[in-house]
């Protein structure tokens, strides 16, 4: 679906998957206007495909746009349109255990201009693609670095926005990270280097002395809907959240007091990560014994039995594409 300035968003259309055509002077390739969103289609058991809170997706989707000067889209007409598509591919979502389609809405400025302002022309495409399991044999803790010198993200800045500059700018960190054999990056806060803000495309939670913590959205995380899911799942099982600011040696300390039981991860592609390592400068902290943590395995088993549709969730939460 193209923008064009008088015309706003028009002429929504589906198209086998190929190269577009685009300004070699776009202002998405130059000065990074664009945002996209990741979700996920899910064929259950009984043959019906579902959605996981998609409106969550569209209305985050709204907040980064705004963010980024670029045009709202109508929530609805994306959302339908994205039933249709999904319609269209569905031989394409594979059959095996725990795989999907992947779903890849983004928003590029396409105006050809040498020069900074937001651009008067935009395309919103939604890509699909088929996806394999996460994890090859089951839950698997992983191991992660707790970053010191470089940043991703300060307040004010776009780190709730979901900006592809966010990402490139984290990539550094990633590959040394990577390079030293942690899978992914823990983010402090951009000013203090104290307060833990994400992982790399999840956020995260702590299990300290029986309680559930995670870092509060201030502006500079992204606001996951697996977060949120996850702390509203919680809660409806009488566990308590506290969505507060943690100091990473406030885990330090909960970790040699022997009350950081668990760590894990949330976000659309892993659902829950179980973190097994956190290394933080000099010191490493190993978590849970090589074990799933109770709390982790019933909020993966949970959440993955409502997105495949083999456990009720709660209202709203599975969209069936035909429904
Ligand atoms: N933080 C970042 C930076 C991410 O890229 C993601 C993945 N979208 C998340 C958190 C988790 O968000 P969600 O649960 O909506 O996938």
């Amino acid at each position: 679906m193209e923008y064009t300035a008088g015309q706003g968003w028009h002429d929504p259309v589906i198209k086998p998957y190929g190269p577009i055509s685009i300004s070699p002077a776009a202002m998405c390739l130059h000065y990074g206007q664009e945002v996209f969103e990741g979700m996920k289609a899910y064929r259950a058991d009984d043959g019906r495909v579902l959605l996981f809170r998609p409106e969550e997706n569209f209305k985050r989707l709204n907040r980064s746009n705004k963010r980024m000067c670029i045009p709202p889209i109508d929530e609805e007409l994306a959302l339908c349109s994205l039933k249709k598509l999904v319609d269209l591919d569905r031989d394409w979502i594979p059959k095996a255990k725990d795989s999907s389609l992947y779903i890849r809405p983004f928003i590029i400025a396409t105006e050809g201009k040498l020069g900074v302002k937001s651009s008067d022309s935009y395309l919103f495409i939604i890509l699909l693609s088929p996806s394999g399991p996460y994890y090859a044999s089951g839950l698997d803790p992983v191991k992660i670095y707790v970053e010191s010198s470089y940043v991703r993200a300060v307040r004010g800045g776009t780190g709730e926005a979901k900006t592809g500059g966010n990402y490139a700018s984290a990539l550094i960190a990633q590959e040394e990270a990577h390079e030293q054999d942690y899978a992914q990056v823990l983010w402090l806060d951009g000013v203090e280097r104290k307060y833990i803000e994400e992982v790399g495309a999840m956020n995260i939670f702590f299990v300290i002395d029986g309680e559930v913590v995670t870092p509060a959205l201030n502006g500079s995380i992204l606001p996951g809907i697996t977060r949120k899911s996850t702390i509203e799942l919680l809660q409806s099982w009488g566990q308590k959240v506290s969505e507060r600011r943690i100091s990473i040696q406030e885990i330090a300390d909960a970790y040699d007091a022997g009350k950081l039981t668990e760590c894990f991860g949330t976000g659309t592609a892993a659902v829950i990560s179980p973190v097994g390592e956190l290394k933080w400068q000099d010191k490493v902290m190993p978590i849970g014994g090589g074990q799933i943590g109770a709390i982790s395995q019933k909020l993966y088993d949970t959440l993955t039995g409502i997105q495949w549709g083999r456990l009720d969730g709660p209202a709203g939460w599975s969209v069936d594409i035909d429904a």
